[in-house]
């Protein structure tokens, strides 16, 4: 049985007061009740990490950043190591987001290394992947998330693989207000469950936990987790008010 995984990220969004009173709503009593039938954790900007974990005190919601570079440390302007965001308390990280790889112009390889330095640096990493809306309507989805799967889990033992999150997140649904249907999104997970029990064994395909995102409010929460290969779901815009938050986690579980 997969325990609900529930992520909310606010990209660049927030600012020092906003992102300590978003932490302390969703830090409510009915967050902690829902947290403890699913996994729920915050992705703020990184100046905002260490506020926002001290605003969500003893609650369960964990606290991830949403890159990561891969050297330990060293000459790289800009940059934020495993280490530091384990030193202030991070949990998970967000690889290969939409928004790197398509703003920002990360390569699979570039995220792949990341991936790897996160596992080893003791983080909890999510790996995004998802198609462009031309690739879709191209019936290329598969062959994308194939290549973005094998590259970025290139080199990882299935060991390593127990700290994985995978996160199917379809480029055309992100911030746009178009949700995939729960048929298309189940589709598309069905086909990751049985890639990674190719790629690695039926037993790690079963345990590991496949979010979707993509545009996910609360009146479409239970309806993607009611589909049998959706675990979790990754959550941008609708994350950053509380109680909006608070009923995707009570529509996950
Ligand atoms: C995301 O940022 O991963 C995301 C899915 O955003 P939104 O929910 O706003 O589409």
């Amino acid at each position: 049985m997969r325990k609900p995984f529930v992520a909310g990220n606010w990209k660049m969004n927030t600012d020092s007061s906003s992102s300590v009173e978003l932490a302390e709503g969703i830090a409510s009593d009915a967050t902690e009740i829902a947290s403890a039938k699913a996994t729920v954790a915050v992705f703020p900007p990184f100046v905002y990490l260490q506020s926002v974990t001290k605003a969500l005190g003893t609650s369960s919601v964990g606290v991830g950043a949403q890159d990561v570079y891969f050297e330990p440390d060293g000459a790289f302007t800009g940059e934020i190591s495993t280490s530091m965001l384990k030193d202030i308390g991070c949990t998970y990280c967000l690889c290969g987001h939409s928004e790197r790889r398509h703003v920002i112009g990360e390569t699979d390889e570039l995220i792949n290394k990341k991936l790897a330095a996160a596992i080893t640096g003791g983080l909890l990493p999510i790996l995004c992947v998802g198609e462009l809306l031309a690739e879709r309507e191209a019936s290329k989805t598969n062959d994308v998330v194939t290549r973005q799967l094998e590259n970025g889990l290139a080199g990882l033992s299935e060991a390593k693989l127990s700290a994985v999150t995978i996160a199917y997140e379809p480029v055309w649904a992100i911030g746009t207000g178009l949700t995939a249907t729960p048929q298309q999104a189940q589709e598309v997970h069905e086909f990751i469950r049985k890639l990674l029990a190719k790629m690695y064994s039926g037993e790690l395909a079963e345990g590991i936990r496949i979010q979707y995102g993509g545009s996910v409010k609360p009146d479409n929460a239970a309806e993607l987790m009611a589909q049998p290969d959706i675990d979790g779901l990754l959550v941008g815009g609708a994350s950053l008010k509380a109680d909006g938050f608070l009923a995707i986690i009570q529509g996950a579980i």
